[in-house]
């Protein structure tokens, strides 16, 4: 299932998420619909609920 979750501001294509520029267009993507920018964003949130939940177990010991 591919998301479709963006529109492409220069010609309204609903964009993938996975790929860094318009699949109709080509045009480039802005920066907050960019995969590696949300890459990102998921990795720091899963840090912080790796660390949280070690937190959580180890205060429970
Ligand atoms: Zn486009």
């Amino acid at each position: 299932m591919a998301l479709r979750i963006f529109t492409c501001r220069d010609c309204g294509h609903r964009m993938r998420f996975a790929h860094d520029h318009c699949g109709k267009c080509y045009c480039h993507k802005e920066t907050y619909q960019q995969p590696m920018l949300w890459y990102g964003v998921i990795a720091v949130l899963f840090v912080l609920l790796i660390l949280g939940l070690v937190q959580l177990i180890s205060s429970q010991i």
